[in-house]
């Protein structure tokens, strides 16, 4: 399918899209958020650190070990208890998990009889699939052996690494108590063991930081051939260097871009258990389009089960944040599963600022998804604000930044 550049091809007097997407649209299968096949995603925070990072407005930090058995006590009481706390958000919890996400934080900082009992706990009340993505992130340098066994008895098959910088002056500016070489041992103890589906974390714009110093962790991440990589507070081509961008931050070998991030942006449920962990579930009541909670961004208030924050996503809501969190992926926008989630009607209340996008060539249009161009993607934040009316609730913009 061809791209159609700087022209919205809109039926205005039945308000939806014409030409391909809609050709498309009536063959679409929907795999909307409300189909019951829909798998849930399970964000699981840790917000236990070694040192804190300079940079870092995450609710994490250095605590007392002490702490940890409590706070892992507490974790596995909302699992247990999640069907449960769906009802009383008015949310409904989908049945198998395809993704598990254990994050933070420094989610290896615990110790390794804690780790299972999470996951055990998890298994054990959330049925997770066989074949489910299971993310653990961690600080390189805190992967001993003995944590190592642990991830693989727990059934984890994708390490997140948080590296920031392959330049150590870099890293250790922020904080960062790993070198170059830590990271690159920790990847090859990892393949080593099993663990290939890896991903980098790289942040542009640190201190010391230099195009060319900024050249040398692209290039020794490059090399590592690890087949996903993050990067934030970066502008960079689309494809860097061969890992094609699938998202604004984003970038994956094919069959690795991640599935458990993609529900954030592609509006699938999640349910988050710990502190200032996020959760979207489908809402009980089918006029409304979701229901978003989360648990308190303190530790102390969190152990002391202070109430969640809970807001609810009408349908109008629902649809912006289709638009808002959709444009973010290199894909685009499906219109046709757009529509038939929303209808057609609802679709056309942004035919006014899609068209002018396209028409400033910021968008395209390719088949039935609608995205945005290389130019449009350095104006994103001026775009996406287009599609957002001015009272989004925060953690929406938050779940974007994961
Ligand atoms: S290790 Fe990660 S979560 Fe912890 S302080 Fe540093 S950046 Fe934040």
């Amino acid at each position: 399918m061809g791209l159609n550049r700087g022209r919205l091809r809109w039926d205005n007097q039945r308000r939806r899209p014409i030409t391909d997407c809609a050709g498309a649209i009536k063959g679409i299968i929907k795999h909307c958020r409300h189909d019951q096949t829909v798998s849930l995603g399970i964000y699981i925070s840790v917000p236990f650190c070694r040192t804190k990072c300079s940079y870092c407005n995450f609710a994490s930090d250095v605590f007392s070990r002490v702490l940890f058995d409590r706070y892992v006590e507490r974790v596995c009481a909302d699992i247990e208890n999640a069907p449960v706390i769906a009802r009383e958000v008015g949310g409904q919890i989908e049945r198998g998990a395809d993704s598990v996400y254990l994050g933070g934080g420094t989610p290896t900082v615990l110790d390794t009889a804690q780790l299972e009992r999470i996951f055990a706990t998890a298994r054990a009340n959330l049925e997770v699939q066989s074949d489910a993505e299971i993310t653990v992130e961690c600080a390189p340098g805190t992967l001993t052996q003995e944590t190592l066994d642990a991830l693989l008895r727990c059934g984890v098959n994708r390490v997140s690494l948080g590296v920031q910088s392959f330049v150590d002056q870099e890293a250790a500016a922020v904080g960062r108590l790993h070198k170059r070489t830590t990271v690159l041992e920790d990847i090859s103890r990892l393949r080593a063991a099993g663990i290939t589906n890896i991903n980098v974390d790289l942040i542009a714009g640190l201190p010391h930081q230099t195009a060319e110093s900024w050249n040398v962790s692209l290039e020794e991440t490059i090399a590592t051939g690890v087949p996903h990589v993050s990067v934030y507070m970066l502008e960079v081509d689309e494809d860097s260097r061969g890992v094609p961008q699938y998202e604004i931050s984003n970038f994956a070998r094919q069959g690795f871009q991640s599935r458990h991030n993609l529900k954030y942006w592609t509006r699938q449920p999640y349910f988050g258990f710990g502190v200032d962990a996020h959760s979207m579930l489908v809402s009980a009541t089918p006029d409304q389009g979701a229901v978003r909670f989360a648990s308190p961004d303190s530790l102390e208030h969190y152990i002391a089960e202070a109430p969640l924050q809970r807001t609810e996503v009408s349908r109008q809501a629902a649809l912006e944040e289709s638009f808002f969190l959709g444009l973010r992926l290199t894909r685009g926008l499906d219109l046709g599963e757009l529509s038939a989630d929303f209808g057609e009607e609802a679709l056309g209340n942004f035919e006014n600022e899609v068209s002018q996008f396209l028409k400033g060539g910021l968008m395209e249009i390719d088949g039935r998804y609608v995205r945005l161009t290389p130019q449009g993607r350095l104006l994103s934040n001026e775009v996406f604000q287009r599609f957002l009316s001015p009272l989004k609730p925060a953690e929406v913009v938050r779940a974007t930044m994961m």
